[in-house]
Protein backbone atom coordinates (compact mmCIF):
# COMPACT_ATOMS: atom_id res chain seq x y z
CA UNK A 1 0.00 0.00 0.00
CA UNK A 2 0.97 3.33 -0.88
CA UNK A 3 0.41 7.09 1.09
CA UNK A 4 -1.70 9.51 -0.16
CA UNK A 5 -2.41 11.74 2.90
CA UNK A 6 -5.37 13.14 3.48
CA UNK A 7 -7.43 14.29 6.74
CA UNK A 8 -10.08 12.47 8.45
CA UNK A 9 -11.81 12.47 11.86
CA UNK A 10 -10.03 10.30 14.54
CA UNK A 11 -10.92 8.03 17.03
CA UNK A 12 -9.42 7.61 19.99
CA UNK A 13 -7.34 4.50 18.95
CA UNK A 14 -5.85 6.67 16.16
CA UNK A 15 -5.00 9.81 18.41
CA UNK A 16 -3.42 7.55 21.20
CA UNK A 17 -1.79 6.27 18.11
CA UNK A 18 -0.85 9.69 16.47
CA UNK A 19 0.84 10.45 19.83
CA UNK A 20 2.35 7.45 21.01
CA UNK A 21 3.72 7.49 16.93
CA UNK A 22 5.09 11.30 17.60
CA UNK A 23 6.98 9.27 20.90
CA UNK A 24 8.49 6.82 19.19
CA UNK A 25 9.37 7.43 15.55
CA UNK A 26 12.91 8.39 15.79
CA UNK A 27 13.35 5.43 17.99
CA UNK A 28 11.55 3.02 16.29
CA UNK A 29 12.70 4.01 12.67
CA UNK A 30 16.24 3.67 13.98
CA UNK A 31 15.72 -0.10 15.52
CA UNK A 32 14.42 -0.92 11.90
CA UNK A 33 17.19 0.94 9.76
CA UNK A 34 19.93 -1.46 11.76
CA UNK A 35 18.27 -4.79 9.82
CA UNK A 36 20.13 -2.99 6.43
CA UNK A 37 22.99 -4.57 8.17
CA UNK A 38 21.87 -7.32 10.67
CA UNK A 39 19.66 -9.74 11.85
CA UNK A 40 19.06 -11.50 14.66
CA UNK A 41 18.74 -15.02 15.13
CA UNK A 42 15.16 -16.68 15.45
CA UNK A 43 14.09 -13.46 14.00
CA UNK A 44 10.97 -15.16 12.60
CA UNK A 45 9.80 -16.81 15.63
CA UNK A 46 10.46 -12.95 17.15
CA UNK A 47 8.47 -12.15 14.20
CA UNK A 48 5.76 -14.15 15.24
CA UNK A 49 5.58 -13.34 19.00
CA UNK A 50 5.08 -9.60 18.27
CA UNK A 51 2.69 -10.03 15.94
CA UNK A 52 0.45 -12.17 17.85
CA UNK A 53 1.19 -9.34 20.71
CA UNK A 54 0.32 -6.71 18.23
CA UNK A 55 -3.27 -8.14 17.72
CA UNK A 56 -3.80 -8.79 21.15
CA UNK A 57 -3.90 -5.18 21.48
CA UNK A 58 -5.35 -3.52 18.65
CA UNK A 59 -9.02 -4.59 16.77
CA UNK A 60 -8.65 -3.46 12.84
CA UNK A 61 -12.43 -2.57 12.73
CA UNK A 62 -11.64 0.14 15.52
CA UNK A 63 -9.14 1.79 12.83
CA UNK A 64 -9.37 1.02 9.36
CA UNK A 65 -7.11 3.50 8.78
CA UNK A 66 -5.16 1.70 6.17
CA UNK A 67 -8.35 2.03 3.93
CA UNK A 68 -8.81 5.71 4.85
CA UNK A 69 -5.13 7.26 4.51
CA UNK A 70 -3.79 4.74 1.84
CA UNK A 71 -4.21 3.19 -1.03
CA UNK A 72 -3.80 -0.58 -2.14
CA UNK A 73 -2.00 -1.27 -5.15
CA UNK A 74 -4.43 -3.28 -7.82
CA UNK A 75 -2.42 -5.89 -9.76
CA UNK A 76 -3.86 -7.34 -13.07
CA UNK A 77 -5.38 -10.07 -11.62
CA UNK A 78 -6.77 -7.51 -9.00
CA UNK A 79 -8.41 -5.88 -11.63
CA UNK A 80 -10.00 -8.73 -13.64
CA UNK A 81 -11.28 -10.51 -10.52
CA UNK A 82 -13.14 -6.88 -9.24
CA UNK A 83 -14.44 -5.55 -12.51
CA UNK A 84 -15.88 -8.86 -13.08
CA UNK A 85 -17.52 -9.08 -9.90
CA UNK A 86 -18.96 -5.25 -10.26
CA UNK A 87 -20.16 -6.87 -14.28
CA UNK A 88 -17.81 -4.04 -15.37
CA UNK A 89 -15.50 -3.70 -17.71
CA UNK A 90 -11.54 -3.26 -16.82
CA UNK A 91 -11.40 -0.28 -18.96
CA UNK A 92 -14.60 1.22 -17.09
CA UNK A 93 -13.47 0.11 -13.59
CA UNK A 94 -10.30 1.66 -13.97
CA UNK A 95 -11.85 4.98 -15.16
CA UNK A 96 -14.08 4.79 -12.51
CA UNK A 97 -12.05 4.40 -9.59
CA UNK A 98 -8.12 3.98 -10.79
CA UNK A 99 -5.36 6.28 -11.44
CA UNK A 100 -1.62 5.46 -12.54
CA UNK A 101 0.86 6.39 -9.62
CA UNK A 102 3.36 8.87 -11.37
CA UNK A 103 6.37 7.55 -9.57
CA UNK A 104 6.02 4.12 -10.15
CA UNK A 105 3.47 2.97 -12.80
CA UNK A 106 0.97 1.25 -10.56
CA UNK A 107 -2.79 1.29 -10.80
CA UNK A 108 -4.29 2.94 -7.47
CA UNK A 109 -7.23 4.54 -5.99
CA UNK A 110 -8.31 7.85 -7.09
CA UNK A 111 -10.13 9.07 -3.69
CA UNK A 112 -9.47 7.85 -0.13
CA UNK A 113 -10.70 6.99 1.78
CA UNK A 114 -10.90 3.95 -0.26
CA UNK A 115 -14.64 3.94 -2.38
CA UNK A 116 -15.27 0.31 -0.88
CA UNK A 117 -14.55 1.15 2.45
CA UNK A 118 -18.17 1.39 4.52
CA UNK A 119 -17.10 4.22 6.92
CA UNK A 120 -20.40 3.50 9.39
CA UNK A 121 -18.52 -0.17 10.45
CA UNK A 122 -15.18 0.00 9.11
CA UNK A 123 -15.81 -2.82 7.07
CA UNK A 124 -14.86 -4.23 3.58
CA UNK A 125 -17.38 -4.25 1.13
CA UNK A 126 -15.26 -6.07 -1.37
CA UNK A 127 -13.64 -8.25 1.34
CA UNK A 128 -13.51 -12.16 -0.30
CA UNK A 129 -12.21 -10.20 -3.80
CA UNK A 130 -10.31 -7.64 -1.93
CA UNK A 131 -6.67 -6.39 -3.76
CA UNK A 132 -3.84 -8.59 -2.62
CA UNK A 133 -1.95 -5.70 -1.12
CA UNK A 134 -4.98 -5.85 1.25
CA UNK A 135 -5.64 -8.97 2.72
CA UNK A 136 -1.40 -9.12 3.04
CA UNK A 137 -1.43 -5.51 4.99
CA UNK A 138 0.32 -4.78 7.35
CA UNK A 139 2.90 -7.23 5.85
CA UNK A 140 4.00 -8.70 9.36
CA UNK A 141 5.66 -11.67 7.85
CA UNK A 142 6.88 -11.11 4.73
CA UNK A 143 10.64 -12.67 4.93
CA UNK A 144 13.06 -11.91 5.34
CA UNK A 145 12.24 -9.56 7.59
CA UNK A 146 14.97 -7.38 7.33
CA UNK A 147 13.40 -6.86 3.44
CA UNK A 148 10.87 -5.29 4.13
CA UNK A 149 12.23 -2.84 7.28
CA UNK A 150 11.17 0.41 4.98
CA UNK A 151 7.86 -0.71 4.36
CA UNK A 152 7.34 -1.33 8.21
CA UNK A 153 9.27 2.47 8.38
CA UNK A 154 6.83 3.74 6.68
CA UNK A 155 3.50 1.61 8.44
CA UNK A 156 4.62 3.02 12.13
CA UNK A 157 2.94 6.43 11.14
CA UNK A 158 -0.15 5.14 9.65
CA UNK A 159 -1.48 1.40 11.25
CA UNK A 160 -1.48 1.58 15.01
CA UNK A 161 -1.13 -2.54 14.50
CA UNK A 162 2.20 -1.89 13.39
CA UNK A 163 3.32 0.55 15.63
CA UNK A 164 2.69 -2.19 18.62
CA UNK A 165 4.44 -4.81 16.33
CA UNK A 166 7.83 -2.76 16.35
CA UNK A 167 7.56 -1.46 19.36
CA UNK A 168 7.39 -5.36 20.64
CA UNK A 169 10.47 -6.44 18.73
CA UNK A 170 12.51 -3.33 19.79
CA UNK A 171 11.94 -3.67 23.31
CA UNK A 172 12.46 -7.70 22.95
CA UNK A 173 15.40 -7.47 20.34
CA UNK A 174 17.50 -4.69 22.43
CA UNK A 175 16.67 -6.41 25.66
CA UNK A 176 18.31 -9.98 24.22
CA UNK A 177 20.98 -9.38 22.17
CA UNK A 178 23.76 -6.55 21.32
CA UNK A 179 22.07 -4.37 18.88
S1 LIG B 1 -4.04 -3.01 9.43
FE1 LIG B 1 -3.35 -1.33 10.73
S2 LIG B 1 -4.10 0.57 9.81
FE2 LIG B 1 -5.24 -1.16 8.91
S3 LIG B 1 -7.06 -1.33 10.17
FE3 LIG B 1 -5.59 -2.75 11.04
S4 LIG B 1 -4.52 -1.58 12.65
FE4 LIG B 1 -5.60 -0.10 11.34
S1 LIG C 1 -10.45 -2.68 -0.98
FE1 LIG C 1 -11.27 -3.02 1.06
S2 LIG C 1 -9.50 -3.59 2.32
FE2 LIG C 1 -8.72 -2.64 0.45
S3 LIG C 1 -8.44 -0.46 0.95
FE3 LIG C 1 -10.49 -0.71 0.07
S4 LIG C 1 -11.85 -1.00 1.82
FE4 LIG C 1 -9.75 -1.37 2.53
Amino acid sequence: MCFKIITVSTNKLLSNHELEYKKKKKSLSAFLKKFDEKTVPGINGLVDEASNAAWKEVECLSCANCCKVMTPTFTKEDLKRISKHFRMSEKDFSSKWLETDKDNGDKVNRIQPCQFLNLKDNKCSIYDIRPEDCAKFPHFKRKPFGGFNHIHTQNIEYCPATLKFITYLQEKIESEFEW
